[in-house]
Parts: C-alpha cells; structure tokens; sequence
C-alpha cells in the first residue's frame, strides 16, 4: 500500500464519521495528500515503521502553518508559525499528521465538553463522552479515524480518554518527551504521549517522539531504548504491586470486576502479586487541582489579546484585555485561572501553594517506596467507564474526582499506560499499569503481554 492511499483511507474514514463523533476540530487533507504522493515517489529502502502512516495531533501542539486553537476562542484564529519538536520528529519518521483533534479548552477537563467549539463524541456510544482533555485524539483512534494521535498528559488526559474509548494510552516519564511546542497548561507536569489501538503502535510513536532537546530545558538526557525490543511477551517474575488506596469506594463494581480478571490473567502470566499502600492518595486531587491551576494562572496570563489570537476592540488597553479575556475563555478556563491566581497571592502562597509542593513530595516518596520492592503497580484507570455527555457538567468536583488514579503519577511525573480491559455496562473499561521513572520498556512489555 501507498502513502497516499492510506491517507485516502485515513480522510474518507474521517469523511464518513466525523460528523456524529467530532473528533477534528481542523483537517489539512490536501495537505497531507500532497506530502503522502511525494512520498509515494520514492519509498526508501530502510524506511521506519511509521512511514506513510496517518496519525493526528491534538489541538495544543504548534504544527506549522496549521491553526493550534487548543480549543479555546482566544486562539481562533491563530495559525502555527513552527513546529512542536514532538511533532517535527514525528514526521521525520515519515509520520503524515491528517489533522488537528478536539480537546478540553487548554487541557482543562476530563470530557471534551469544555472545548470552546464543540463537544467530542465517544465511538463506542454517541450519548457519551470520550473522556477528556484529549477527547478528539482518543476518538480520532477509536473511530478508525487514523492510527495513532498524540495526547497531552497534565492529569490523566492520555489515559483516561485511552480507558473511555478502548484505545492504548501512554502517559511517558516526565521530560522524556520534549514540550517544546506544545502550549503550556501546567508546565511541570505537562507530558506529550501517544494514544494508539494496539501497545506495539504505542511503543513506535513513542521511539519516534522520545529523546532529548535542548529546546526545552526539562527534557531528560537518557539513553532511549530500543521500545520494540522490550515487547517480549514475558512477565515471569515481575513483581506487581496493588495499592490499596485505588481499591476503596468509588470505584464501580463492575470496573473492579475486570481489573480482577486482568491480574488473574497476569497471575497465569506468572507475575506476582502484592498489597502495597500509597498513603498519600487521599491528598493528591486537591494538590493536583491546586498546583496545576497555580502553574495556568500564570501560563494562561500570555492570551491578553495582544501577542496572540484574538482581540476584543476596547477604549483602553486594561479594558481590552479584560473583554479579551473575559470573551476568549471558557468558564472552567476562567475558574482554573482565578484558583490559581488565589494560591499564589500573597499571603496565601505559604498556605496553599508551598504546602501543595510539600505534598507532592510526600506523594512521589510514596511511589519511591512501592517501586523499591515492585517493578509496576496495577491499578484501574478510573472508577467508572464513560458517562453521558452533560451528566457531570454541572458538578466540578465529581468530574475532578474522575482524576484520582490518573493523577498521583502526574504529581511523581512517572510513566503509566491505560491498556483496554474487557467491558463494564457494555462499554470499555481501562487497565492503568505504572511505572518507574523513565522504564516505559517493563510498561509496554507487561502490557503487551496483557492486550
Ligand atoms: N482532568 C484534568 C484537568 O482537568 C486533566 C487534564 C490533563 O491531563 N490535561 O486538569
């Protein structure tokens, strides 16, 4: 098969569904059609697993002479004057990027529905979201759409849609994978991930996007391992640790059911099992949704309607900001910004912000802890399977609630993948392994070994 005929498949698929799921916000597909008959011309002899291969990337990422709106208004209008590094490296292996996906404005939500255009729809039940914020790139993979979609993981955005939707989702260590780029929600917790079908899919765009630059003074300068190599099919003797504290209420019976079956299945894999505890858990969604807001507040204070986007015309420049801002972010963006902005003020920075970093520390101690005597821990990805679209809209905490397996790793900027584990109600549930800093081989390996 040709490039060009797989990015022809990739849009008439794209044509045919996306009307019902909303999974794009911007398809270039002349764009990509014209780059794949090039391709097409001349196919080189040692060409990689990627090439020719469409995939999409999430509206947060600058992909050069394509709009990057994150799905905000304020950046409506805003066109991409370079190249994110994880998309640039993409597509030197020969990756050919269909278009721009659907997410929560500025990564902030876990269900599309804050995107400032549209909501995305979930594949598997139109009524449902997809989960969130990278909502359209986990649709784009679950539809058929294209084959693999870059995501951005703050709090379980790559993996929480990747259990919503059945699909593959890698959330890697942070800073192993560049953030040049890619716009800023919570900078130190930000992490670009792919969202694929299968965990051999996820482990080639991850060598692709994987490795240092110097553009981005977070990235990690290690050695990046041969991913492939790792997916052996063996988990003999791995050591598999269950934290208590994911097992307690909240988690939906027929989700835990499931995770049952899957550790019985690695049991006969012959890995191991055992009783850990993170004793911290009970903290970590507070600290999360303090921090992350505090780090948007200030990330966010760049949208003022003069260096980008879109600009509201006022009398005086305090009032064109306040218009610009006032009219360009949604409501959650607006609540995130005015959290965030509290915990840094002065006289409360101590309190709240300081503490929250104290936290954070207590948390990553705890996974410190586990992983001295564990190789990965083994837990649900969230504690329910996809909810209906406008169910939880209203409810700001039960929607951050969705967070709590997801969001620890964030807090420790460790590695974990959501891999599909069977059904729950009818619908996908998510398998969330995790891993220790910077060994996503012995993730994708036990994953592999699981799918
Ligand atoms: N739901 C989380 C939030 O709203 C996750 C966001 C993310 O990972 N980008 O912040």
């Amino acid at each position: 098969i040709k490039p060009s005929e797989l990015v022809s498949a990739s849009l008439d698929r794209i044509s045919a569904t996306d009307e019902k799921v909303k999974a794009f916000l911007h398809v270039n597909g002349e764009q990509a059609l014209s780059a794949a008959r090039k391709m097409d011309e001349h196919i080189p002899a040692d060409a990689g697993l990627l090439f020719g291969i469409p995939g999409a990337v999430k509206d947060n990422m600058n992909a050069k002479g394509l709009p990057t709106t994150c799905a905000s208004k304020i950046l409506a209008n805003y066109v991409s004057a370079y190249d994110s590094t994880a998309v640039a490296k993409l597509q030197a292996a020969g990756g050919i990027s269909v278009g721009k996906t659907n997410m929560d404005e500025f990564a902030m939500g876990s269900s599309g529905e804050n995107s400032g255009f549209f909501p995305t729809h979930n594949p598997w039940d139109l009524e449902r979201v997809p989960g969130g914020s990278s909502s359209g790139s986990a649709a784009a993979v679950a539809a058929g759409q294209v084959l693999y979609a870059l995501g951005s993981d703050t709090g379980g955005s790559i993996r929480q849609p990747a259990a919503y939707t059945g699909t593959v989702g890698l959330k890697p260590t942070y800073g192993l994978v560049s953030r040049f780029g890619l716009v800023a929600y919570a900078s130190s917790f930000d992490q670009i991930g792919p969202i694929t079908r299968t965990v051999e899919d996820s482990a080639i765009v991850l060598q692709a996007i994987a490795g240092h630059d110097p553009l981005d003074s977070t990235s990690a300068n290690v050695e990046i391992p041969n991913y492939l190599d790792a997916l052996t099919g063996d988990v003999k003797g791995l050591r598999i640790g269950l934290p208590k504290e994911y097992f307690e209420e909240g988690l939906d019976p027929a989700v835990r059911e499931q995770i049952e079956q899957a550790m019985e299945t690695f049991k006969g894999l012959g890995a191991t099992f055992g009783e850990v505890s993170l004793p911290h858990t009970k903290y970590a969604v507070a600290t999360y949704y303090l921090l992350a807001p505090a780090e948007a507040s200030s990330n966010l204070a760049r949208f003022d309607g003069v260096r980008y986007g879109v600009r509201v015309e006022a009398d005086s420049l305090i009032e064109m900001y306040k218009k610009t801002r006032g009219e360009g972010f949604g409501d959650e963006v607006k609540r995130r910004i005015m959290l965030g902005t509290y915990a840094l003020s002065s006289g409360y920075y101590d309190a709240y912000y300081l503490r929250a970093q104290k936290v954070r520390t207590l948390i990553k101690q705890d996974f410190d802890n586990v992983f001295a005597d564990y190789d990965l821990i083994l837990s649900p990805t969230a504690p329910t399977t996809a909810f209906k679209l406008g169910e939880n809209v209203d409810d700001p905490l039960t929607m951050y609630l969705n967070d709590i397996y997801t969001i620890p790793v964030n807090l420790a900027g460790i590695p974990a993948i959501s891999v599909p584990c069977g059904l729950a109600n009818g619908l996908p549930v998510g398998l969330q392994l995790i891993g220790k800093a910077f060994d996503e081989s012995t993730l994708l390996r036990a994953a592999h070994a699981f799918e």
